[in-house]
């Protein structure tokens, strides 16, 4: 096949600080997946793109030809309108578990394709599959009478949407391209616009645990977000939220479950019901279904679809779920109030006593990680335990504690909190 461009003079356009046009963006993502483009090219694109960045149209171009590489569901023969969330990630981040149910006890269908966790910050399908029995891996028909059944579906994302961007992620990851806002944009826009549902609800996390730290970087990749969305026909919002401290109390897959659990029931840490039932509101907006999310958790609506999602995934509910067999208690140094907890270093901590995974292909254990008894804004008591480790594994628990040095901090009573308030921003076009 005679090639309309060479790969060398897309690269030198880029480095040069040109834009690139609608056919050279089309040609280079296509030929990167069928090998024609080479890695070591690829990855001189993406620096240049890193160092120079690309316009908004030059974005939108780049996440639709990544999508165009692969499928696209189609989910609009479904008798209830479908809308998704996404979150940028964060420590203790369980939202979607309560989320999803909540959504779907309220009419709508959300087919949440989920990835595993990498890193500091977990992953839903690694929390969900502490439950015994329940399975990640749908085929596309049973994902499809799920959602009609019960309107809520939580599920790994076949190796088919988006093919472009798995691979150009993989090479990102090594050649330290990673944190480049046109690219981190068309990478999760291309997943979720292929995804298929009618609306889209973005939470993108800022503060020290989130990987967009900066709040100013957050709301550019928002509103990045946003943009392509709607350029592509998405109904696309945009909440900016605080990840400066854990999220509830449980960090961990079980003890997520576990807290998820409670908010369904009725109970739960406040943060959490209000990031969840905020969200809700957002979705249900988008799919133009007039309900009150709240009264789906007071009435036990939500509770009953999250039953029936669970059991149609082949889990089963009401087993018990593990803990990690060594625990460790951390007990507060001093009297006073506490005034900071470092949502990064409780992550790093978790992952290190086993509820992460280092390489796509380790193993997570499903009982590890750590359960806070005390946040930022509490009056802690000198000796109190504040907080609770649980790990296989008991040599895993000396550099967890070094993850946590310098992370929570007690000053005497009446002492300044600094916190960022939950919800910060909302970008909607
Ligand atoms: N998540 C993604 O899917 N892509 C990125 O580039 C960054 C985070």
């Amino acid at each position: 096949m005679l090639e309309p461009f060479a790969a060398v003079d897309v690269i030198r356009a880029k480095r040069d600080r040109n834009v690139l046009t609608d056919p050279q963006i089309d040609w280079v993502i296509d030929a990167y997946v069928r090998g024609v483009v080479a890695e070591e090219q690829m990855s001189a694109l993406a620096m240049a793109i890193f160092i120079n960045g690309m316009t908004n149209h030059e974005i939108v171009r780049w996440t639709t030809a990544m999508i165009n590489s692969g499928e696209r569901m189609d989910f609009t023969h479904l008798p209830r309108p479908t809308v998704d969330k996404h979150s940028t990630g964060g420590v203790g981040d369980k939202i979607t578990l309560p989320l999803v149910p909540i959504v779907a006890a309220c009419g709508g269908a959300v087919p949440q394709l989920s990835g595993r966790g990498l890193g500091h910050t977990g992953g839903t399908l690694d929390k969900l599959e502490s439950i015994p029995g329940w399975r990640a891996l749908l085929s596309n028909d049973e994902m499809m009478q799920i959602l009609t059944d019960v309107g809520g579906v939580i599920c790994a994302a076949g190796d088919g949407l988006a093919p472009a961007d798995k691979k150009l992620y993989a090479l990102r990851d090594v050649t330290s391209t990673v944190e480049c806002i046109p690219l981190i944009a068309s990478s999760i826009m291309s997943k979720k616009i292929a995804e298929g549902a009618g609306g889209l609800v973005l939470d993108v996390k800022t503060g020290a645990g989130a990987f967009m730290s900066d709040p100013a970087l957050a709301r550019e990749l928002a509103a990045t977000m946003v943009t392509i969305g709607i350029d592509s026909g998405l109904k696309t919002r945009a909440l900016i939220t605080a990840m400066d401290v854990p999220l509830g109390f449980a960090v961990g897959n079980a003890l997520e479950v576990e807290e998820s659990i409670e908010v369904l029931a009725g109970g739960g840490p406040a943060d959490v019901i209000e990031l969840t039932l905020t969200l809700a509101r957002e979705m249900l907006d988008l799919a133009g279904i007039d309900a009150d999310p709240a009264k789906a958790l007071a009435n036990g609506s939500a509770m009953d679809s999250w039953i029936a999602m669970i059991k149609a995934q082949g889990g089963d509910p009401a087993a018990p779920l593990p803990r990690a067999r060594e625990m460790h208690e951390v007990l507060a140094t001093n009297s006073g109030v506490m005034t900071q907890m470092d949502a990064r270093g409780v992550g790093v901590a978790a992952w290190r006593l086993g509820a992460g995974r280092a390489r796509k292909e380790d193993p997570v254990s499903a009982g590890a990680g750590i359960f806070l008894h005390a946040k930022p804004g509490d009056a802690v008591t000198e000796g109190q335990v504040i907080l609770t480790m649980y790990a296989d594994d008991a040599a895993r628990i000396p550099s967890a504690l070094e993850a946590l040095e310098g992370a929570i901090q007690i000053g005497p009573a009446g002492s300044t909190v600094l916190r960022m308030p939950l919800i910060l921003d909302r970008i909607s076009p």
